[in-house]
């Protein structure tokens, strides 16, 4: 394959949620990637949302670079089919390298792992740390609810408009995956069929 045209981190569960549609978003995200000649930069397991995103990425000719502690290794099972999967020593280094090998972020529905790595990037985004676009698929709604509380938190004065401007928040695929590529100043490539 030649370089990647972008390089996106996604961050999603471990678990496949219960609704089937999260699945098949997670089937879209990595199908889009492979398709415009992208690399996904995940972290390495199998499980749940995170191992869909990355076979559909594989099977339509995506990059996929994998970062996963050693003590997760088994608990998450490690994908080996991963064009690069890097072994770590902790999950402060996995989140470093995570950040440091991606163009954007994009967090799809997940638990408290996928939610920890979407604020952190987003916390290291207001203290410009890096000016990497941060975007948060909010897909049937899934994250209304801690969109209402962070709105409250700005109306408490915990928080400014201008920190969630920091982050694009869509629940259509097809605009905030292109809008985070073009964000980052970079462009997919053509798409070589329908998805
Ligand atoms: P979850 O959203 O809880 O299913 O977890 C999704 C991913 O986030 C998994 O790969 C977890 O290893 C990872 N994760 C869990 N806790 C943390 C953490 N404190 N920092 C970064 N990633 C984490």
């Amino acid at each position: 394959m030649n370089t990647p045209t972008f390089s996106l981190c996604v961050y999603c569960g471990s678990r496949p949620g219960a609704d089937p549609a999260f699945a098949a978003l997670a089937r879209t995200v990595g199908e889009w990637i492979g398709k415009h000649g992208g690399q996904l930069v995940y972290g390495g397991g199998r499980n749940g949302l995170m191992g869909i995103v990355a076979d559909a990425t594989l099977a339509t000719g995506g990059r996929v670079v994998g970062i996963i502690p050693k003590a997760l290794v088994e608990k998450e099972c490690a994908h080996h089919g991963c064009s690069e999967l890097h072994v770590v020593d902790s999950m402060h280094e996995r989140k470093r390298l995570m950040a440091e090998h991606a163009d954007a972020f994009l967090a799809l529905p997940g638990g408290i792992g996928t939610m920890e790595e979407f604020f952190e990037v987003w916390t290291w985004r207001q203290l410009g740390y890096h000016d990497k676009p941060v975007g948060l698929l909010n897909q049937n709604g899934f994250y209304d609810s801690l969109l209402v509380f962070l709105r409250s938190s700005v109306q408490q004065k915990f928080m400014a408009d201008w920190q969630m401007d920091l982050i694009r928040i869509d629940a259509d695929v097809h605009r905030l995956l292109p809008a985070l590529v073009e964000a980052a100043g970079l462009a997919p490539a053509p798409q070589l069929g329908a998805i």
